[in-house]
């Protein structure tokens, strides 16, 4: 049985999670301990008196700990890889490459450590020296979500800890594995105990006991709007910093002149991929009426194409969706389309595997109206819909026509239109002639509106939530 990871110590918890493989569900993963609420209570506890202890390290002690942990998942990136597959359902390919990316963050942070920027000013006061500070913010809570299960976390706790804070880790329920795999991990990395904890369980009592806690004093989470929101109004209401990263309904916009092989591949690589389990996944194409049948035509060419099956297997190019809820809300929202009016072209159907799995067929919607549910609402699985625009600003309008503004993307031959869309796009994210999802790990990661609340994640960007400023002025 995997535990719980609180002051230094693995712990059982008050339950155990059976964790299922989504590419058969008779393969058991393996148990994971549930923690209570009073076993976070203790986690958090624990992390208020690591803290100071942390912090008071040397930066290059920080440093060597976030290199050790980098330079592990590293090199255990196959067998990582194949857990994050198992438990996930991305293909192992996808998997891989996550891990790399997570065993990258925790890199590059490693040397973040050592940059803490600092500022020194004269005053405007004669005598007075300003020196202004960054400083740890306390006890960070960690909430994530699943579909991201190591790079997530990576990209949160790594920061968290460069910049001195100690951690309380809560992983999304259903993918505990990857999350424990890293959490023991960075139990070697020589941290003082109780710095980091892993607390596994349910939203409902470790989330809400984290959000809950005054002891907490900032939360980094992921995952759905509706989450995001509960988390606003309750820890928002004690003055807890906040950093939330909610969903996307994210428009890939295609003009007459754009190179017709390269946005089937943008939008198919943008939508598609990691079953559509992205939130910068594509879900709405935008199409100029000039190029609109031929691209549909070629997207529904290679959807039909690709191999859907077992995470595991070689040949397979999208995986499972992870779990039965998601699988079946997919699969509503098929039926909502059609009874909306779109046109389904291809796909959206439950697929037989030799393994007991949950298997869809990629779904293509065409002449979708912007205002149907389906082009409205995220679904986040491998369902897109095509809608047709009279000319680009009709696209850029449509694209902005949305509660959400994570990622956007275009493809274009035309500066013109390529320069407007950069500026005139409310997203926190342009890709130009590229798939809207797949960012890089040293720049910052957000959006706008409905899709991101608090300052910015990754890269040097992640110093102003994972630190406190202060303001010194010295009389000398
Ligand atoms: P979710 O249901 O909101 O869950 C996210 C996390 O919040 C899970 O760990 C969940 O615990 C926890 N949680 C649930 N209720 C809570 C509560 N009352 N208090 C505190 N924590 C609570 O989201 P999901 O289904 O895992 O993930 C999919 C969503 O994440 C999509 O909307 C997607 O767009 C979004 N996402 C956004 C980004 C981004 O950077 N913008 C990246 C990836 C994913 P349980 O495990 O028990 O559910």
């Amino acid at each position: 049985m995997h535990k719980n990871l609180i002051a230094g110590r693995w712990l059982d918890g008050t339950g155990v999670r059976e964790n299922l493989s989504p590419s058969d569900t008779n393969d058991l993963v393996g148990l994971y301990a549930q923690a209570s609420a009073d076993d976070t209570q203790s986690a958090i506890a624990a992390a208020e008196h690591a803290q100071p202890l942390w912090a008071a390290k040397p930066p290059q002690q920080r440093a060597d700990a976030l290199d050790f942990i980098g330079a592990e998942i590293l090199l255990r990136r196959e067998e990582l890889g194949t857990l994050l597959a198992r438990e996930e359902g991305k293909t192992l390919p996808e998997a891989i490459a996550e891990v790399v990316r997570a065993g990258q963050i925790f890199k590059f942070f490693a040397g973040e450590a050592l940059r803490i920027p600092g500022e020194h000013l004269d005053s405007v006061r004669p005598g007075i020296e300003v020196d202004v500070l960054r400083q740890p913010v306390g006890v960070i809570g960690i909430i994530a979500p699943w579909n991201f299960p190591i790079a997530i976390p990576a990209w949160k706790i790594a920061p968290a800890l460069a910049y001195g804070n100690a951690v309380v880790f809560k992983p999304a329920d259903l993918v505990p594995g990857s999350a424990w795999a890293l959490s023991e991990i960075i139990h070697r990395a020589g941290l003082p105990d109780g710095t980091f904890n892993l607390v596994m369980g349910r939203g409902s009592v470790v989330g809400q006991t984290l959000v809950e806690s005054p002891r907490v004093k900032a939360l980094s989470f992921t995952g759905s709007s509706d989450t995001g929101r509960r988390i606003l109004h309750s820890a928002g209401a004690r003055f807890a910093k906040l950093q939330l990263e909610m969903g996307g309904k994210n428009p890939l916009v295609v003009l007459n002149d754009a190179d017709l092989e390269q946005a089937i591949e943008c939008a198919v690589q943008g939508a598609y991929f990691s079953t559509g389990q992205r939130c910068t996944a594509s879900s709405r194409f935008i199409v100029e009426k000039g190029i609109y049948r031929r691209f549909s035509e070629g997207v529904q060419a290679r959807l039909q194409a690709l191999q859907v099956g077992h995470a595991l297997h070689a040949d397979t190019q999208i995986g499972p969706v992870a779990e039965q809820g998601q699988y079946e809300q997919n699969l509503a929202y098929v039926d909502i389309g059609l009874s909306e009016g779109a046109v389904l072209a291809c796909g959206g159907r439950p697929l037989q595997r030799d393994t007991q799995g949950y298997y869809m067929s990629p779904a293509l919607f065409v002449d979708a109206e912007a205002q149907m549910r389906i082009a409205q609402e995220e679904i986040f699985g491998p369902i897109a819909c095509a809608i047709p625009a009279d000319d680009y600003e009709h696209a850029l309008q449509l694209a902005n026509a949305s509660p959400y503004g994570l990622s956007a993307g275009i493809c274009t031959t035309s500066l013109k239109y390529a320069a407007h869309f950069k500026r005139h796009m409310h997203s926190g994210m342009v890709m130009i002639n590229t798939p809207t999802a797949g960012v890089d790990y040293h720049v910052p990661f957000g959006g706008t509106k409905g899709s991101s609340y608090g300052s910015r994640e990754q890269g040097r960007y992640a110093a102003e939530f994972f630190t406190t400023v202060k303001t010194v002025y010295t009389h000398a």
